[in-house]
């Protein structure tokens, strides 16, 4: 299981892009040059890839093959149509897709980008879907958020000052209750016009380098207008106007030819109607909600710190929890755990365990966590089905597969239900029990045990002697 606490300030739906301007001609294709930056190729590497851990701990990224090594292949066949000079070999483009319904996407310096499902669910093809990757490529390749740095020339603004700017909210690490907040700013709509125009521009050159048709990226900008109803996404109602966008993008798309551009393919049909058969996806708002329903962060440091369990590998082979139980005590909560499990803690109010081979990056596949959830009800029946909620917008895999069950936890009634499905992880099913109660102060106490269904017999004298140990001292 993954973690979901959207926790701590981010970030990214809001960064998106705005757009554009005035080219000028030559060569049958408008030039661009790089912005005037005084920050190293690395810096961008290093900053992007801060800012991903923290994205990827806050978002929820969607584990699914499919659609992410679709997402793949398009953004690799765009990113061999950078024209050669805004190439950096040091730059590694990835591409994943976020469980969020909202149209947007956005990349970070260096080369990660994030495409919401819903981006991928509006578009009328793959040219369009194409044509924002292809506007985000841009930015990054020519180094938009280092030289946007360069050009604030603040003294502050030395490398760690960018992240501010760059992963902005993303590295700036406070609790959950801001997040709401830099959503609705729209922490990254900064770029100057002038950066939006390159990027539309390059963008369109891209688009025909790699076999699509600029106007698609237009064409998507009409798409979102049609589909966005009362939510226009940030990105259109800023600079430039998108009249003005339209109009470079067609200017640009008369100087670039390309015979028989790919628009519909059947690959994204399929992707399209396999996400689309998901159920709905949460909103960017609803993530933020999420956040501060789940705050997290305090416990990290919130400046780009890791996930401790990410240097965890994961194990085909994951030792059988010792019978041999030891006593965690802390918080105000004791109880007995299993003598090789590990301990992390995530946060002030939230500590995972798990032995070895079975917690990294990605959360753990064999153990157990216990944590503090502050809730906005006192009714323990919503505060314990919003805490599920939270869990299964997290581990997209999960569904649950019980009814919430009462039960007797650490002397008090509380609630268990089963959620269970494929992890990706272990390639095999996985049985991830939620047990829930409520502390004297109305918030939510939870414990969530995990492991392999096949292996759910080895485990369950752990867990229940996890809960019957179970004692709450508030
Ligand atoms: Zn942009």
């Amino acid at each position: 299981m993954k973690r979901f606490d959207l926790g701590k300030s981010l970030t990214a739906s809001a960064l998106v892009w705005t757009m554009l301007m005035m080219p000028l001609l030559a060569f049958g294709q408008t030039r661009i040059s790089m912005s005037k930056n005084k920050y190293k190729i690395q810096d961008d590497v290093k900053l992007g890839q801060q800012a991903a851990a923290e994205v990827e701990q806050q978002m929820p990224i969607l584990n699914d093959y499919e659609a992410s090594r679709y997402i793949q292949d398009v953004g690799r066949r765009l990113v061999n149509a950078i024209p050669s000079q805004f190439q950096h070999p040091e730059f590694r483009y990835t591409f994943k897709v976020v469980n969020a319904r909202d149209i947007n996407a956005f990349a970070l310096p260096g080369g990660p980008m994030y495409i919401n499902r819903g981006m991928i669910e509006a578009a009328r093809n793959e040219g369009e879907m194409a044509g924002v990757m292809a506007h985000e490529l841009s930015h990054v390749a020519l180094r938009h958020g280092t030289a946007q740095a360069t050009k604030m020339n603040n003294p502050l603004n030395q490398i760690l000052g960018i992240g501010a700017v760059l992963g902005g909210a993303v590295l700036g690490g406070q609790q959950g209750a801001q997040l709401g907040q830099i959503f609705a700013q729209g922490y990254f709509t900064r770029f100057s016009r002038e950066y939006e125009t390159q990027a539309d521009i390059l963008g369109s050159q891209i688009m025909a380098q790699a076999g699509y048709d600029p106007r698609d990226l237009a064409n998507m900008f009409k798409t979102i207008e049609r589909q966005g109803g009362s939510g226009t996404p940030e990105f259109l109602s800023s600079h430039p106007s998108p009249a003005n966008r339209y109009a470079t993008i067609e200017r640009e798309a008369a100087m670039l030819r390309v015979s028989n551009p790919i628009g519909r393919t059947a690959q994204f049909e399929r992707t399209q109607s396999q996400l689309r058969g998901m159920g709905r996806a949460p909103s960017m708002q609803e993530i933020a909600q999420n956040a501060q329903r789940y705050p997290q962060g305090q416990g990290r440091g919130g400046n780009g710190q890791q996930n401790p369990m990410a240097n965890g590998r994961y194990s085909n082979r994951v030792q059988y929890p010792s019978q041999q139980m030891r006593i965690f005590n802390g918080g105000g909560i004791q109880l007995n755990v299993p003598n090789n499990w590990q301990q992390f803690q995530q946060s002030q109010t939230e500590i995972w365990f798990a032995p070895d081979g079975a917690y990294g990056a990605q959360g753990i596949t064999h153990g157990a966590l216990v944590g503090l959830s502050q809730s906005r009800t006192n009714n323990i029946d919503q505060a314990t089905q919003d805490y599920v909620e939270g869990i299964l917008q997290g581990n997209n895999y999960l569904r649950q597969t019980s009814n919430y069950e009462r039960v007797n936890i650490g002397g008090r009634q509380g609630y268990a239900t089963v959620l269970s499905g494929r992890s990706n992880l272990t390639n095999r099913n996985e049985m991830t029990t939620v047990y829930t109660t409520q502390l004297r102060n109305g918030n939510l106490f939870y414990i969530v045990t995990v492991s392999p269904e096949n292996e759910a017999s080895n485990y369950n004298y752990a867990f229940r002697n996890m809960i019957r140990s179970l004692r709450i001292n508030d």
